[in-house]
């Protein structure tokens, strides 16, 4: 069966579990991928490695794919004079053909990079186009639902996930955030809060991506479970550890995929029952996932 947003409705509902990719960022670096690059520019650039990525990633068992649109907001792609619409169009094509329609694809939103005020800069209002802009190339380009991650400012991920809703035309919509000490994000957001909102704004799943290893993530299950409340479905995506530094003063991530996946057979177990994979990991995690989480068509 072609996969569309329909059918990954009924799997929510079914309850049945799901994987997501694993991290771009960390494949494009094997790739190759210099420090004064942007992720986003190698759609135009390099869609074979792209695709390269994505086609790893079905074949290692995903069930959805995000496109290499992380940061594909005006602010972040002016840096690089870069056109949003043509990067998002670009992302979601690649990502469509390396799918082959077998698994869902994801239009992938990461934090605007800019804080809303009294932080930074940001007015309510400019965040709020940022975010349309991206939904409405995104669909109108037809993924079949919304991921946004790696949040940690409830009011940011709030209004994205208000766009999302609106203009998603019905697509399920993922949210995801950045733990940073115990149950917080960065800016003290608790995960119990953050559900309560998003659970009013009828977003389909909600969890926790990147900052943490798993062992770290399965002691928040429990919180995580609580605070969704059985109303929408629990999401987890570690990093493979806990950052190291190497001799070269880069940030590795080096949790061998057969520790990784023995901690995330807990956190399944225990009935967080999307994963994924965010820093560090690569098809390979995802294949010994898939070898723990059954698949069902
Ligand atoms: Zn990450």
């Amino acid at each position: 069966m072609v996969k569309n947003s329909l059918n990954l409705r009924l799997a929510l509902e079914s309850g049945r579990p799901l994987l997501i990719d694993t991290a771009m960022g960390t494949s494009l670096l094997q790739h190759g991928m210099s420090s004064g690059s942007i992720a986003e520019e190698y759609n135009l650039e390099f869609p074979h490695i792209i695709e390269e990525i994505h086609r790893l990633n079905v074949e290692a068992g995903a069930d959805i794919i995000c496109t290499n649109t992380f940061g594909a907001n005006k602010y972040k792609l002016a840096e690089k004079n870069l056109q949003v619409a043509r990067v998002i169009d670009e992302a979601i094509k690649i990502a469509r053909q390396a799918s082959g329609g077998r698994v869902w694809v994801a239009l992938d939103i990461g934090p605007i990079g800019t804080m809303l005020k009294p932080y930074g800069d940001l007015e309510i209002e400019e965040a709020r186009d940022v975010f349309a802009e991206q939904v409405q190339i995104g669909c109108h380009s037809d993924v079949d639902l919304i991921i946004i991650e790696t949040m940690f400012d409830l009011e940011e991920l709030s209004i994205a996930a208000e766009q999302a809703k609106l203009h998603g035309h019905g697509r399920p919509v993922f949210c995801s955030v950045t733990i940073q000490n115990k149950d917080r994000t960065l800016m003290g957001n608790s995960i119990n809060e953050i559900a309560t909102r998003l659970i009013d704004l009828e977003v389909d799943a909600f969890g926790i991506n990147c900052g943490f290893g798993p062992a770290q993530m399965k002691d928040l299950v429990s919180t995580l479970l609580a605070a969704n409340q059985g109303r929408i479905r629990s999401l987890m995506q570690p990093n493979a550890g806990l950052p190291k530094i190497n001799a070269d003063q880069q940030i590795i991530y080096d949790m061998p995929p057969s520790e990784y996946c023995k901690i995330m057979q807990e956190i399944f177990t225990n009935g967080v029952t999307i994963l994924g994979g965010c820093c560090g990991t690569t098809p390979e995690y995802l294949k010994q996932l898939r070898q723990m989480v059954p698949r069902e068509s």
